[in-house]
């Protein structure tokens, strides 16, 4: 019998290719390869009105996007993170010669628990780096009143949050930036890929020097920019993924609505967000697996891969406990919700076009 085929936990999405090639003639044609060609502006411009926002710069990618994004608020000393987050998060912060602070999680939202960010404030501290976790918004209104009350800054980790909007406007437009991740692997992708979102028109210039040297004219150099530059073919790619996006997001719908009714009355296994739970881009869905369930999550993890299932533990290990994160003395901070959400939590297949057979060969190993 032949084995059966391999399910990862995403698959990328791609437009038509004849969709695109027309694209790469004329850039082909034109030689205008990067520095902010007409595919850069027209990509600029067809987010923009996506997602509701107008002062965007494109980058290379989300990771470098958070330490620009840190270097451009000239954040020192401390900066209060989630522990719960992939591994970029903290990375950037090491990047820009930051510490990360690490506040545990709201168990629900499996965002950082404001209640808890005002404890870990010092003298030190100088922003606060959040993640809209599976692209659930943060309580972004008690982290602005924390941050005006401390003369804090804040950055979102958007790289779940395409499109979604909190309260009748783009969360995007919370903070004083916000990125977002185009990797192949998120909603919306240009294979590899980012923006960064400002408030101001003032803001943004500064993020579009520190992408290009810091370079603002042909003599002068104003600060120790890096090269994070989106070419024009990536850009081109975005304006063609964008006319499809409201069709992968509802594809994605479909399947976590089928998800739910397969899974639905499992003893042991939550799902972490109610169906209800509005607006999301139905990025991934994630499953809870405790206490009543007859597998632990590891066990079940492996027996999704022994059935070609690749399931992801994502976030786990939490990113506190990566070695480079290690506190130098003493204990590492307690984070009980994160902790027990990391050991618990698993991310099923979830993208555009997971047919509806291969969702209850999931289901089916789940249950047997
Ligand atoms: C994917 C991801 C990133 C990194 O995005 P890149 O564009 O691949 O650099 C950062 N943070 C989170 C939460 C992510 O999921």
């Amino acid at each position: 019998m032949e084995a059966p085929k391999n399910l990862f936990v995403t698959r990328p999405t791609l437009p038509p290719l004849g969709e695109y090639l027309p694209l790469i003639e004329k850039i082909w044609a034109s030689r205008i390869l990067t520095n902010s060609g007409p595919y850069h502006a027209q990509f600029i411009d067809g987010l923009s009105h996506y997602l509701g926002v107008e002062h965007i710069s494109l980058v290379t990618n989300a990771t470098v996007g958070l330490m620009l994004a840190a270097k451009a608020l000239h954040l020192t000393g401390e900066v209060i993170t989630t522990p719960f987050s992939f591994v970029a998060t903290g990375h950037a912060l090491l990047w820009a010669g930051l510490k990360p602070v690490f506040v545990d999680i709201n168990p629900n939202t499996l965002n950082i628990d404001a209640n808890r960010i005002e404890a870990a404030i010092t003298p030190r501290t100088s922003g606060i780096m959040a993640l809209h976790c599976y692209g659930r918004p943060c309580y972004v209104e008690a982290i602005e009143d924390i941050a005006k009350r401390h003369s804090l800054r804040v950055i979102y980790d958007a790289a779940h949050a395409f499109g979604i909007r909190h309260k009748g406007q783009s969360v995007l437009s919370f903070g004083d930036h916000s990125v977002l991740s185009f990797h192949a692997t998120k909603v919306f992708n240009t294979l590899e890929g980012g923006a960064i979102v400002s408030r101001s028109a003032e803001a943004k210039l500064h993020i579009d020097r520190l992408i290009n040297y810091g370079i603002v004219d042909e003599q002068t150099v104003e600060s120790t920019g890096f090269n994070a530059k989106m070419s024009e073919l990536t850009a081109a790619l975005g304006t063609v993924q964008l006319k499809h996006i409201d069709g992968y997001i509802e594809q994605r719908q479909q399947i976590d609505f089928r998800y739910r009714k397969l899974l639905g009355n499992i003893p042991g296994l939550h799902f972490v967000h109610p169906p209800e739970a509005a607006p999301s881009n139905y990025y991934a869905l994630p499953i809870l697996i405790g206490a009543g369930h007859h597998r632990s999550r590891d066990e079940l993890y492996f027996r999704l891969r022994e059935n070609n299932v690749f399931a992801r533990r994502y976030f786990y290990p939490l990113i506190s406990d990566f070695p480079m994160y290690a506190e130098p003395h003493g204990q590492a901070p307690e984070m009980p919700n994160a902790r027990s959400v990391a050991s618990r939590v698993l991310c099923l297949p979830m993208y555009p076009d997971l047919t509806e057979d291969e969702q209850e060969r999931i289901a089916n190993v789940i249950r047997s």
